[in-house]
């Protein structure tokens, strides 16, 4: 039996004893004249809660000391408290106390380093979260379509661009499958093949054509492989670079180049043949000479146009125009021009008409870059026009907007719908009016230069095909 047991057995037993011999006392009536019944019951009652108090206190001991020995040998694991060892509880209790603060110091000490390592982390966080967000502002404000793959072949990130080229939602597509990302095929066959290739020494160009919004860009793409410190490819980085707009200049420039050396070499041929004849003495009498002298003015007259045409856009263009701006009155610009085109419109058959504003208005610009674009419009007007027709030159004022306009109107051909936003462009022409006349399409792009560019007025047109057309220029009046 247990330490506990015996005691509360003793106990148990004495306070019966006393129970009992009280009780028999006052039965017996053995102590009946010195105490009375009330005294007996009460000592009986008091035996009973001090042996009670006594088995508690015994057996409460007992248990705490049970209890505070495994609390110290959980606390400190080491079992330096024998439970064999009977020690007092005030020991006890010190002991307790040392070991809960060494327990505590060291917890203490945890504490810090955790709190340490928690705060190195954070700020870990911090940096790469900073790093993070610049490397994505870095990609973001590329122009270029720009995705980088994992070793999976899914979307690690992404730009703008790239998702506005390719056609995705930039915020979903994280993790995504490239083939499930993009609806090119051969786009994703690229960046699988050049994963796969595991080439890291060099980059891969390649001309590509994506459709955009019912239109094909062309994009130069460069793939290059992703390694880590071990070599291994783990992704690709795509770049997708929009070489539309060069394609179309280039094509434009040949173009250029073409039409306009057959336009410098038509005029050039005419003058050459003209001069060959008359060396030749092909022209007899004085009017034979006096036409082929006219003809040959009026080509190198052409020539000259051209070749103005071609070097003031790209003067304006590069800025280096020199502008020499005076008060000039429109009307008298215009009546230069139509003695110059007058015998053209002639020869076609063309009524060349004026109409002027009754207003009095002068504008301050360069007379021979206003009198240039003029000239163009009047010489599209009968170009465009076939024979028989009319054009009409007309002066507008509007004195509520402080404009000048000059509108040039000719019962010509026409211009197609589709082809009215192009018309200013350079190298511009509508594919059918090709056959009618030649030209460069540069023309109107030095009106747009000149009245736009250089003076700060407006260039309109309005057209019905069969029925003719209308082209505008509207100039800011002289407020000096
Ligand atoms: P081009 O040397 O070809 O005439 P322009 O720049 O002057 O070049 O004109 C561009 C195109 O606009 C022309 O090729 C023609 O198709 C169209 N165009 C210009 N003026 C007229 C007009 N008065 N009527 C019809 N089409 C015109």
């Amino acid at each position: 039996m247990k330490t506990a047991g015996k005691l509360t057995l003793i106990a148990g037993v004495a306070a019966a004893a006393g129970i009992g011999a009280l009780f028999w006392c006052r039965q017996s009536g053995a102590l009946g004249r010195v105490v009375d019944d009330a005294w007996l019951w009460a000592a009986e009652a008091g035996v009973a809660v001090a042996g009670t108090m006594l088995i508690f206190w015994l057996l409460g001991g007992q248990a705490t000391e049970r209890r505070t020995r495994k609390l110290m040998r959980m606390i400190e694991q080491d079992g330096e408290t024998g439970q064999g060892a009977r020690i007092s509880p005030w020991t006890l209790l010190t002991n307790l106390e040392v070991a809960i603060q060494r327990k505590l110091r060291l917890n203490q000490a945890t504490m810090a380093e955790m709190t340490r390592q928690r705060r190195e982390l954070e700020i870990q966080m911090r940096v790469s979260d900073a790093a993070r967000q610049h490397t994505e502002a870095i990609l973001h404000s590329i122009s270029d379509a720009v995705l980088v793959t994992d070793a999976f072949n899914e979307l690690a990130i992404a730009n703008e661009a790239a998702a506005g080229v390719l056609r995705f939602d930039l915020a979903e597509s994280r993790h995504t499958p490239v083939d499930r990302l993009i609806t090119d095929n051969a786009l994703v066959k690229l960046i699988k093949d050049t994963r796969e290739s595991g080439n890291t020494a060099n980059h891969r160009h390649v001309e590509h054509e994506i459709g955009r919004g019912g239109r094909k860009q062309v994009y130069d793409i460069t793939l290059s492989c992703v390694t880590n410190p071990q070599q291994e490819v783990t992704g690709v980085v795509t770049i997708l670079h929009d070489i539309t707009k060069e394609k179309e200049i280039s094509e434009m420039k040949s173009d250029f180049v073409s039409s306009v050396s057959h336009e410098l070499r038509t005029p050039l041929s005419s003058i050459k043949a003209y001069v060959e004849m008359l060396v030749d003495g092909e022209a007899n009498d004085e009017q034979t000479r006096g036409e082929f002298y006219n003809i040959i003015q009026s080509e190198a007259n052409r020539l000259s146009r051209l070749i103005d045409n071609i070097l003031n856009i790209s003067r304006i263009e590069s800025g280096v125009v020199k502008v020499q701006r005076e008060n000039i009155s429109l009307p008298s610009v215009i009546k230069e021009v139509m003695g110059v085109m007058l015998p053209q419109a002639r020869a076609k058959q063309i009524t060349l008409t004026e109409k002027a504003s009754p207003l009095y208005y002068q504008i301050l610009a360069d007379k021979d870059m206003i009198y240039q674009a003029v000239l163009n419009l009047v010489g599209n007007a009968i170009k465009y026009t076939p024979a028989g027709g009319s054009v009409n030159i007309e002066t507008e004022v509007d004195d509520h907007a402080r404009l000048v306009s000059v509108n040039v109107t000719d019962t010509g051909v026409g211009i197609p719908a589709d082809a009215m936003g192009h018309l200013f462009e350079k190298f511009f022409r509508v594919a059918d009016h090709k056959k009618i006349a030649k030209g460069t399409g540069l023309g109107l792009n030095l009106v747009k230069h000149i009245v736009e560019t250089v003076h700060g007025g407006k260039v309109g047109v309005r057209s019905q095909v069969g029925k003719g057309s209308t082209f505008s220029m509207s100039l800011p009046m002289d407020e000096g």
